[in-house]
């Protein structure tokens, strides 16, 4: 849709919401199912626009983006009658004979912004929330994956109510001309740069903010006594470090922390999975993910340009501009106060940090902005709890990674750097929502000491 018919457009969303249709059941489930046709009906254009704009294999594309959106839209569908019923509370004695409940309602025009790395999913995702809580929504999909954004442009007005729902391409200068709109909420998903920008645009007018951003994401690995433990580990290990779009994944693993004495058979673990999964020329393998664009190429090149850097490089390490292909690359001990150490790398490069003792990586998590994702492998329970209960990260996972992005009953959010509130399953139908407090009274019973005139029994009862 054409930036130049904003005015046009807002006014409508607003009337639409003003109508109150959004607001009903049969609005919200009407929406939902038209998703769901979309996901079916163009599963094909959907794979081939994910080709085009990350080389994603199609069951990747289906495991990260299509399939975890239609989980979500078979949840809400089961269970929207439930979330939007008011829930009865209890309320205390004083207020007799009261009933107390908080009714769920829609927030109005909410805005979202979506990034380019899971540019279906991080987009429909927060719409589904979205529709299901019975808000008008503006989707503003990330320019960085133009055929993503052209599809969805195109699409999603042939499934879904386009007076209530509509999507409006374009980049920054776009953006920055929604974000002069007053919302009712905005919803992002980016980086923590642009979250600023995102939330002082939005204390404007008082708007509440989701923001999903990212940062670096620690894997703890414990030395496993079992030979078959410690393979499967590093499989797992390997998998959310490559396994996500080569690496361009918010909650993908950014660097591994293990005992010094391990580091080297952990790396020849790491090589023969790399092998297993992408073969002897991951460059021939349909598996692996491009990186999106020459910018991003050439940021992550720099990245290891630095000679000390460099040097640290133990496997992988070569690349291609024309094909925009980076090899699977470790790094072990890169000097910690190069950008690869201090900058998200989205990417897939993977530096080891060995320590003398696997305790310590708590302290070494705690010396960094908090994660969006930590990943802890190890048997030790007690050694799982002090990870839980010292670090402050949007989620701990205990041997294994990105599943919990999956768990619908788990929220997914950050804290501090990594984002703010939180969405998935029931979390997002909360996140567009708000929780009114209703309070009935009955006329029946009076009682006096509620009211002046003012005396010493009245205080004290
Ligand atoms: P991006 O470039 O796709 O930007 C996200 C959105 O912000 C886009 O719609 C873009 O048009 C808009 N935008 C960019 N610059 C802007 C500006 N100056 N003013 C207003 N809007 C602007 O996203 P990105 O930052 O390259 O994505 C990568 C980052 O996103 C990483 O940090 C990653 O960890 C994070 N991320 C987080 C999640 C999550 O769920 N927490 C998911 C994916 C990515």
């Amino acid at each position: 849709m054409e930036i130049l018919h904003l005015e046009e457009a807002m006014a409508e969303l607003r009337e639409s919401f003003r109508s109150t249709k959004t607001r009903s059941a049969e609005w919200r489930k009407t929406q939902l199912r038209g998703l769901e046709r979309l996901l079916q009906e163009k599963e094909r254009e959907i794979y081939k626009a994910l080709d085009e704009d990350l080389g994603k294999h199609h069951t990747e594309a289906y495991r990260d983006e299509i399939g975890i959106l239609v989980k979500s839209l078979n949840l809400s569908l089961n269970s929207l009658d439930d979330w939007m019923a008011s829930k009865k509370v209890h309320v205390p004695v004083i207020a007799f004979p009261t009933t107390g409940e908080v009714v769920p309602e829609p927030l109005g025009v909410v805005l979202i912004f979506s990034s380019w790395n899971f540019p279906l999913g991080l987009a429909l995702d927060p719409l589904i929330g979205a529709i299901a809580a019975g808000n008008a929504a503006v989707l503003k999909p990330s320019e960085i994956a133009p055929a993503c954004s052209s599809f969805l442009a195109k699409n999603i007005p042939l499934y879904l109510d386009n007076k209530a729902v509509k999507v409006i391409e374009g980049g920054v200068p776009i953006a920055e001309r929604l974000l002069e709109k007053k919302w009712d909420k905005i919803f992002f998903t980016g980086n923590a740069r642009v979250g600023r920008i995102i939330m002082s645009a939005a204390a404007k007018h008082l708007t509440p903010v989701t923001l999903e951003l990212g940062g670096k994401c620690p894997a703890i690995l414990d030395h496993f006594s079992s030979l078959r433990d410690r393979n499967v580990a590093v499989k797992r290990i390997v998998s959310g470090k490559w396994g996500l779009c080569s690496g361009q994944a918010c909650v993908g693993v950014d660097y591994l922390l293990v005992k010094e004495k391990h580091a080297s058979e952990v790396i020849e673990f790491i090589k023969n999975w790399l092998k297993k999964y992408y073969g002897d020329d991951p460059q021939k393998s349909n598996s692996m993910s491009r990186i999106v664009n020459k910018h991003h190429f050439r940021r992550l090149q720099k990245l290891i340009e630095d000679p000390l850097v460099a040097a640290s490089i133990v496997h992988g390490g070569s690349m291609n501009e024309k094909n925009l292909f980076i090899e699977p690359t470790i790094l072990l001990d890169p000097p910690l106060d190069a950008e690869i150490m201090t900058e998200e790398i989205f990417g897939p490069f993977l530096p080891i940090i060995t320590l003398k003792k696997i305790e310590d990586s708590i302290e070494f998590i705690n010396s960094k902005p908090q994660a969006l994702s930590l990943y802890v492998f190890t048997k030790d329970k007690t050694f799982q709890k002090q990870v839980i209960a010292k670090t402050s990260s949007g989620s701990v996972t205990v041997n294994d990674t990105i599943v919990q992005f999956a768990c619908d009953t788990l929220p997914f959010g950050g804290v501090g750097q990594s984002g703010l509130g939180k969405y998935h399953g029931k979390f997002s139908f909360d996140a567009f929502s708000h929780g009114k407090a209703v309070l009935r009274r009955s006329l029946l019973t009076e009682m006096s000491f509620g009211y002046p005139p003012w005396n010493d029994y009245k205080l004290r009862f």
